[in-house]
């Protein structure tokens, strides 16, 4: 597969043509952004991380029946991946609260929900990625009832098989974000990536935080959580 011209630069990867319609290649930069991107900076290796990584767990989703967008790692930073087009939400599920859920509603970060929890935002960085409910999406024409319904199951099964294969490693997830994509033949896809950027991930034992919380928080040590969570996950 042939890699061709540079389709988009998001915040944190840049995506590109091939040669096959179906298909695009997605590039990991090390650029780190918070607070809709008010801060900035790098985190190296992060770009190498989170393409591992997230290769590593949408594989281990396909293998238990979620449908990813997820093809052919190419190289340390890059990955085939069918071209699909995005549905504009942000999917949120949470175990435990923390970030914008603790200050919304009140609760103190680290207090286990009583189930898992599941929000959309609005993937609008100009509107600051607002929160928008079920009615909202289908007034906007977003997605139908059946693709809602499909987001919903797809991301509760994410959040339990995930967090299972997390357990083994003496990891928590606390929280993260997906974002769901559609085919050209209609289906609906996990898109994305799933990586410290996108996840909250803590020790079991010590609750230490091994994602960008620590780049968000300046708590400093973000590259060394982005390795510990390669080297605890796939083991280098
Ligand atoms: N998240 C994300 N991108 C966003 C907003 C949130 O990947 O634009 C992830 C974040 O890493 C966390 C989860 O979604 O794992 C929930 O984030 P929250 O709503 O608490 O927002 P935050 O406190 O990060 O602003």
């Amino acid at each position: 597969m042939e890699k061709l011209e540079q389709l988009y630069e998001g915040k944190a990867k840049k995506v590109y043509a091939t040669n096959d319609p179906d298909f695009v290649i997605v590039d990991y930069k090390d650029d780190a952004t918070a607070f809709n991107g008010e801060k900035k900076g790098t985190i190296v290796g992060k770009g190498v991380i989170n393409n591992r990584l997230t290769n590593h767990f949408m594989k281990m989703l396909e293998e238990n029946g979620i449908p990813t967008h997820f093809v052919k790692e190419i190289s340390d930073r890059e990955t085939v991946v069918k071209k699909v087009k995005i549905i504009m939400l942000e999917v949120i599920v949470r175990n435990i609260a923390a970030g914008s859920f603790s200050k919304r509603f009140g609760v103190k970060e680290g207090v286990i929900l009583k189930q898992p929890s599941i929000e959309f935002s609005l993937k609008n960085d100009d509107l600051g990625d607002p929160l928008i409910n079920t009615s909202h999406v289908l007034a906007l024409g977003l997605a139908s009832a059946e693709d809602i319904a499909k987001i919903k199951e797809y991301a509760f099964k994410v959040n339990a098989l995930l967090k299972n294969y997390l357990l083994k490693f003496d990891i928590e997830l606390v929280d993260f974000k997906l974002e769901f994509g559609k085919t050209s033949d209609g289906k609906i896809v996990l898109a994305d990536e799933i990586s410290p950027d996108t996840c909250r991930f803590w020790d079991v034992h010590t609750h230490e935080k091994l994602d960008k919380d620590r780049f968000r928080r300046n708590l400093g040590g973000e590259e060394h959580a982005y390795q510990e969570m390669l080297k605890r996950v796939i083991g280098d």
